[in-house]
């Protein structure tokens, strides 16, 4: 999952905030490590971490709630 918007390829590190829906489940990621666009703030992310964020979200759908919000800590 990428967003590729702005064509300016100066990134840096960040974090983000990432709003998920799925299944009429609304998850809300916190903190998300990015890589966040100088140019106009949009902000990517990797594989690795969308695969991560994918995983956290299919458990909280199998919670049954129906709004989550999940604070991750940024990497030491
Ligand atoms: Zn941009």
């Amino acid at each position: 999952m990428e967003f590729v918007i702005c064509k300016v390829e100066e990134t840096e590190n960040g974090l983000a905030t990432f709003t998920l829906e799925r299944n009429n489940v609304i998850i809300v990621f916190k903190n998300v490590p990015a890589l966040v666009c100088k140019n106009c703030g949009d902000f990517y992310l990797t594989t690795k971490t969308t695969n991560m964020l994918l995983e956290k979200a299919s458990k909280t759908i199998k919670k049954g709630v129906e709004i989550e919000v999940i604070n991750l800590k940024p990497a030491a």
